[in-house]
């Protein structure tokens, strides 16, 4: 095999050396390390593992959680999507659903006798701009859009249950990531991608108005304006290149260096399933998601980074490319967005966890270095993050 590939004149080894001594790593280079053969590969992990090392010492976290998929109706028709639904559409599991607020307690507090401390609400972007029937549920509900429903129902479960909201409720204004900020502690909206061919016909993103990547940009970067701590990241193998995803990393960076609210970066891989258009797209391999891993680490060596364990096989192997968190893992609901790839057993997790040479720990759906962004304010919202965080801002529960 090839070990002298080189990369602007210079090997990958003698790169990764300067990496490690402090040198920033440029766009070209990262595109490089995403194509580094299995010989280099093993090097470029270590290096990542050493800088979440350096980040993080010893410490791999998750969040215990509920997923609330609030509504399922949604007016993009995402190529890769297994969770939307049309009115009246049967679903393989659950059909077209909103949830009313009598569900959306019940499984929060389920959670919460499980000890979960985080209340994830998924749901589908503006489904009533596009269906008379939802604007017909929101009527009887009582509230004039699904944001105002979300908050609503966020506002329930913060005041009714220990557990905190954390919204992904697609693009959001200005004036709803504040008014949202007030009953949740951090909230969430992938970038995915920066490669706007994406939303040509026939491309992974046709037909899905809310992913046009400069609106989702700016909803990032208003939650910057507003230090509200946030949640983003890549979604990887719906039809981009390497280097649309390191332009995707480097963009979510460059709003991180100018606001310092990025609380987590997500990859994720795209998974095939039967019921959805891109079913005959390959899937990034295992070796595609460890380099993509292990670059997003080396470019963001200071910002949480999580993969999913549920969307990779032997999924422990995500430890030695320098995540050093799992997300948030329910002992109680499936994973609405990949039902069939169900969570690992947390027993399992920590089991894997430690093998790897880490302290698993739980955390809040807001990380530690990110609490005083909420705690400063008066509250509600700042008692019950409060109440449920230790001293050094993990969950009060053990693992
Ligand atoms: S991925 Fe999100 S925005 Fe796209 S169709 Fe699914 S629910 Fe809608």
């Amino acid at each position: 095999m090839d070990v002298t590939e080189s990369i602007g004149g210079r090997s990958v080894s003698s790169l990764l050396v300067e990496i490690r001594s402090g040198k920033p790593l440029l766009r070209d280079e990262a595109c490089e390390l995403l194509r580094c053969n299995d010989d280099d590969l093993h090097e470029l992990l270590a290096s990542a593992r050493e800088a979440k090392q350096r980040f993080k010492p010893n410490v791999v976290t998750y969040s215990p959680k509920v997923f609330i998929p609030l509504t399922n109706l949604c007016r993009d028709y995402c190529g890769y999507c297994t969770f939307r639904r049309d009115p009246g559409e049967p679903g393989a599991h659950t059909g077209a659903h909103t949830m009313t607020p009598d569900e959306v307690l019940e499984v929060a507090r389920a959670g919460e006798k499980l000890g979960c401390t985080e209340a994830l609400f998924s749901l589908g972007d503006k489904p009533e701009l596009l269906f008379p029937e939802m604007r017909e549920t929101l009527r009887r509900l009582g509230y004039k859009s699904t944001l105002h429903y979300l908050e609503a129902m966020c506002e329930l479960v913060l005041r009714e249950t220990a557990l905190l909201p954390h919204p992904n409720p697609g693009l959001m204004s200005a004036e709803w990531i504040s008014r949202l900020a007030a009953v949740s502690p951090s909230m969430g909206l992938m970038l995915e991608t920066t490669n706007t061919s994406l939303l040509a016909p026939g491309a992974a993103h046709d037909n899905a108005p809310d992913k046009v990547p400069a609106k989702r940009l700016r909803t990032i970067e208003e939650a910057g304006k507003q230090n509200v701590p946030f949640t983003t990241g890549l979604l990887i193998g719906i039809g981009e290149s390497l280097e649309d995803r390191i332009d995707t990393l480097l963009a979510i960076r460059q709003l991180h260096r100018r606001y310092g609210h990025i609380q987590e970066v997500i990859v994720q891989n795209f998974r095939a399933k039967p019921d959805i258009p891109m079913r005959d797209w390959p899937e990034p391999s295992r070796g595609e998601m460890l380099r993509m891993v292990a670059v997003a680490r080396l470019l963001l060596p200071d910002v949480n980074l999580q993969a999913p364990p549920n969307l990779s096989s032997p999924y422990p192997e995500l430890l030695d490319a320098g995540i050093n968190d799992w997300g948030g893992i329910s002992p109680l609901t499936p994973d609405f967005i990949n039902p069939e790839k169900p969570w690992p057993h947390l027993e399992q997790l920590k089991l894997h966890t430690e093998a790897k040479g880490y302290i698993l720990r739980r955390r809040l759906p807001i990380y530690p270095e990110f609490m005083p962004a909420v705690t400063a304010r008066p509250g509600l919202l700042s008692q019950k993050v409060k109440a449920s965080a230790s001293q050094d801002g993990y969950s009060r529960r053990a693992a």
